[in-house]
């Protein structure tokens, strides 16, 4: 059986190397130099390739792609996941929020593994896939170099962003080709921009809060770090939301700094500090409640002057500062553009495919894997899963047939 995997990255090396040991006669194309580009750089070149989570945690953190989802993880769970890479010569460590890592922090001894897991499959780098048509019960597979006919077609081309990773929505383009429906793509897991200013804040992270969110009527929380950037925010919580409010026409976005007290206990603990520092200016005050760089826009949003003496500050002011502390608004201007997505939400209409199987219900003998797909997950290690899990249910599918 010919079959032809088009992508080099987590999805296409996972499904490769386990349809090649199975007798398959696969060959794996890749435009780039070299196998699993982007890969390279996940978890800041440390590669978080799963999170040690049960399947309803792995659920929770899917954000499309949830119900059709189901049956992949429930085949290649990240215990599964674990138990591969290990097996294979790749220690693992477990951090922060089940975060899975290869000990050596190197992002590199997970792609070497999957490249030696592939020795049985020709992978051809530098040899980019043009167009992919049926033709009887083949598919031509026309690439930079020449034309292939295959019995099957895996497509792991990955999504849209980060385009130089060489992941640059081909597959979305095939997809088309073959009559399938796509969902238009947009930025997911990526930096919000505000429409003021904070170029002043960069750099500074806000721990401990809640940003929330009112998109078309649903309302959206995190609770964690975030970071200013030049034109806005970024960091954990933002990521997360971004991927929840990314077809919301109005958005809404405000800040909780502290999200531990309810309104009365601020003000109790507002009322306490203020009567312990009577003659101190309202900017000391603040210093022990807000970051020090953050004080001067939080003060210009309540219109209260920072050398304020406190004794000076009315009731009606302090119950303001009280207001902003628990929903500081954040002026949304929209998200980042989809190159600095972390991940593509939108993709290839999951109700076009077979859920046991990643084959299409339009073309026998054609599928899609990983990324490509509308699934995208939140931070944690859970889109590499979803690579791996869509690549092992695609494979496990064609090898019961028969390869
Ligand atoms: C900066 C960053 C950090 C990340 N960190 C993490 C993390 O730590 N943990 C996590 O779970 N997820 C992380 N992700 C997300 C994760 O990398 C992707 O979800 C995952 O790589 C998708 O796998 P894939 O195989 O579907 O696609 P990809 O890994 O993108 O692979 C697709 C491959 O297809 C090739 N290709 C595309 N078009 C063609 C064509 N026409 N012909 C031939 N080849 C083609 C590309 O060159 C590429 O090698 C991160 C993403 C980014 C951008």
């Amino acid at each position: 059986m010919r079959i032809a995997i088009i992508g080099a990255g987590a999805a296409g090396l996972f499904a490769g190397g386990h349809l090649a040991r199975f007798g398959g006669d696969v060959t794996i194309f890749d435009g780039n130099e070299k196998c699993g580009k982007k890969l390279f750089i996940t978890g800041k070149g440390r590669c978080n390739i799963t999170n040690a989570c049960d399947r309803e945690n792995y659920l929770n953190n899917v954000v499309r792609g949830q119900k059709f989802m189901y049956g992949a993880i429930s085949k290649f769970s990240s215990s599964d996941c674990m138990e591969f890479f290990e097996s294979q010569g790749v220690p693992l460590k477990i951090e922060r929020g089940n975060r899975v890592f290869p000990t050596s922090d190197k992002s590199s001894d997970v792609i070497k593994v999957l490249q030696k897991f592939c020795e049985s499959a020709k992978i051809k780098l530098k040899e980019k896939v043009v167009a992919i048509s049926q033709k009887g019960d083949c598919f031509l597979v026309k690439t930079s170099n020449a034309v292939y006919n295959f019995d099957k077609v895996i497509i792991a081309t990955g999504g849209c962003s980060y385009s130089a990773t060489g992941s640059e929505g081909d597959g979305y383009k095939f997809a088309k080709m073959l009559g399938h429906s796509v969902v238009k793509p947009c930025p997911a897991l990526v930096p919000i921009e505000l429409d003021e200013r904070v170029g002043i804040l960069q750099g500074l992270p806000l721990k401990n809060v809640t940003l929330h969110a009112d998109a078309d009527g649903q309302h959206y929380s995190q609770f964690g770090e975030m970071l200013f950037t030049d034109i806005g925010i970024t960091g954990p919580i933002v990521l997360s939301i971004s991927s929840y409010i990314n077809r919301a026409k109005t958005v809404k976005l405000y800040l909780d700094l502290k999200p531990a007290l309810s309104l009365e206990q601020l003000d109790v603990r507002l009322l306490r500090d203020f009567d312990e520092g009577k003659n101190k200016s309202l900017f000391n005050i603040m210093r022990g409640l807000l970051p020090k760089n953050f004080i001067e826009l939080f003060l210009s949003k309540v219109e209260i002057d920072a050398g304020r003496k406190i004794n000076s500050i009315t009731a009606q002011e302090r119950a303001r500062i009280v207001k902003l502390l628990k929903r500081f608004p954040l002026a949304y201007k929209g998200l980042y553009p989809i190159e600095a997505g972390i991940v593509t939400s939108g993709g290839v209409e999951l109700k076009e495919i077979n859920p046991k199987s990643m084959e299409s219900k339009l073309h026998k003998g054609l599928y899609f894997i990983g990324e490509v797909l509308d699934i995208d997950c939140l931070t944690g290690g859970f889109n590499l899963q979803t690579a791996f899990a869509t690549a092992y249910t695609c494979a496990t599918a064609i090898i019961k047939e028969g390869v």
